[in-house]
């Protein structure tokens, strides 16, 4: 089985209207968090930050301390099987302004239960909520 391990953060702004959460709509088409491949060398902030930055555009990043979970998964990539462990951060930024990179079909910036029903995956939904129960104002 292929061993595969990706970054990535809960990432939300401030608004009028509360806290807003940034998805992004995978090529595959679902819809996640900015996420990505560990690169050689890097702690698991550093890819957050790199690819932040490439799949956003967005360069202040501030994490909040005490959360980071594993979400963990499997998949098929051709014809073999792979294993998938993402850990993620929750991090905070003042950037509105999204440039998406073309390795993503889109992106919205979503009230929490919006996001919760936007997200693909029960696995990041369940992470999602895990902010909520860390009494964490959502
Ligand atoms: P990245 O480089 O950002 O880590 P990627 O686009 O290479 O991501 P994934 O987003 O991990 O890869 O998607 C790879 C495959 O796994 C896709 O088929 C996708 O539908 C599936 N997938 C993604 N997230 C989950 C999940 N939480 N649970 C189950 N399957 C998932």
């Amino acid at each position: 089985m292929i061993e595969e391990r990706s970054a990535g953060t809960i990432l939300y702004r401030k608004s009028p209207a509360g806290k807003l959460y940034l998805l992004l709509n995978y090529p595959s088409g679902h819809w996640d968090f900015v996420k990505g491949n560990i690169e050689k060398g890097e702690t698991f902030k550093q890819t957050v930050l790199r690819e932040t930055r490439e799949e956003t555009g967005i360069a202040d990043v501030n994490f909040i301390d005490g959360f980071e979970n594993k979400v963990q998964y499997h998949y098929q990539r051709d014809g073999e099987v792979v294993h998938k462990e993402v850990i993620f951060f929750l991090a905070e930024t003042s950037t509105e302004h999204i440039e998406i990179s073309h390795e993503h079909l889109g992106f919205v910036w979503l009230r929490f239960n919006d996001a919760l029903e936007k997200l693909t995956y029960k696995t990041a939904q369940n992470l999602l909520k895990k902010v909520s129960e860390l009494g964490f104002e959502t």
